[in-house]
């Protein structure tokens, strides 16, 4: 098999070996229906209580705060459209101009059925301050809902401050941790917040699973309707594999953050050390509190998608800006909420670096990039 150079980490990332082990029983031989009764079902009863119990120690929660979806857009979908029920007098939604489409789509179809919307435009350097926020809640809004951390620029909210004004303004606070959530510690108790995203798939556990954590007693109604799985709130026999390995793959980020994020960190700097020692010109999206290894790199006057492909033949996987919308050569939704001119966002490349990189990968991108960019 072509060795590539993975540094498309905000993409999807490699599936951790231990989370692997950990799922192969439920894939071959335990596969009974957790919910019936007999003695078979037992062991992947067992297992969902304790991902269950794991997850919910990794980020401060109850267990029985966390619900197992399919995905972080199912969550960001739950969170949005489950509380519009909620919604009786219509009060407004406010999020913010550059979230997910999981978000921005489910934020679209609420507002078509009558729920006013608002979009929070952030700095230009890629943030939402107590300050922005404060001035939309007059209006006493029903939920906010502020990404943790951005999916192309990685820039890291201020999510505790956030969740304080929207609660001082009566409204509930939602936030879409995909990117965050084993990356960087988090706890939603200290957070206060009501509703949390995440997606295994994300901190190196397998595709096609993730939770939501809605705070006891947020009256959120089910999503899904049909059997009594997730204490009656989103039914459908669960993925038990995908669960197991979850809990393992999000355990294994959060036991090693620190050295993972060290050496993240340490090869970012390296990218960038050796890009400017090369001289080459470009503009760095997002502000200093970011993602380890999140480096959203504008070229002036040059084609994002070309640069892309031109790496890809050199073997190196990296993003023009989210993967959900790279087929679009449309200047990325989020380049314009920051308000980055055309010139420079034309040519945007997301280089998102992760903990399988190391000290080689990160010399062959940037020799790459200088030979694309300044010949
Ligand atoms: N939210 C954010 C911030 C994301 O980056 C993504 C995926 O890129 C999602 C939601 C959607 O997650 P999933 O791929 O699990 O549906």
């Amino acid at each position: 098999m072509k060795r590539y150079i993975y540094a498309d980490n905000a993409a999807t990332t490699k599936l951790d070996t231990v989370a692997f082990e950990a799922m192969k029983p439920f894939l071959l031989h335990e596969y009974g229906n957790p919910s019936q009764l007999y003695s078979f079902s037992r062991i992947p009863k067992r297992a969902i209580r304790e991902a269950r119990e794991t997850i919910a120690s990794c980020i401060g929660a109850l267990p029985e705060e966390i619900f197992f979806t399919s995905s972080g857009t199912e969550s960001d979908n739950w969170a949005i459209k489950g509380t519009a029920f909620l919604n009786s007098q219509r009060r407004a939604t406010i999020t913010t101009a550059f979230e997910h489409y999981a978000i921005l789509h489910s934020c679209k179809a609420i507002e078509q059925q009558g729920y006013p919307i608002v979009y929070m435009n952030p700095t230009s350097d890629g943030y939402i301050t107590g300050e922005i926020l404060k001035s939309y809640t007059r209006d006493k809004p029903f939920l906010v809902s502020v990404m943790y951390a951005n999916n192309e620029i990685g820039t890291v909210q201020p999510i505790e401050e956030l969740c304080t004004v929207a609660h001082k303004s009566g409204a509930l606070f939602h936030t879409d941790a995909v990117q965050a959530i084993g990356h960087m510690p988090i706890n939603v108790h200290n957070l206060d917040v009501d509703m949390l995203s995440a997606s295994a798939h994300k901190f190196n556990g397998p595709k096609g699973i993730g939770f939501i954590y809605i705070k006891e007693g947020t009256k959120i109604p089910s999503y899904i309707d049909g059997g009594a799985q997730e204490s009656k709130r989103r039914a459908g026999t669960e993925n038990v594999a995908g669960i197991v390995g979850m809990a393992v793959a999000l355990k294994q980020n959060c036991d090693h953050l620190q050295e993972n994020n060290r050496h993240i960190e340490a090869l970012e700097f390296e990218l960038i050390s050796r890009l400017n020692a090369a001289g080459v010109g470009y503009i760095r999206n997002g502000g200093e509190n970011r993602l380890p290894g999140f480096i959203s790199l504008s070229f002036i006057d040059m084609d994002g998608e070309a640069i892309l492909h031109r790496m890809d033949l050199s073997g190196i996987c990296v993003s023009t800006g989210s993967a959900c919308n790279s087929v679009s050569t449309e200047i990325s939704h989020v380049l314009k909420a920051i308000r980055l001119t055309d010139k420079y966002a034309k040519g945007t490349v997301r280089i998102s670096l992760g903990k399988e990189n190391s000290q080689d990968d990160v010399e062959t991108i940037s020799q790459v990039i200088r030979k694309i960019v300044c010949t």
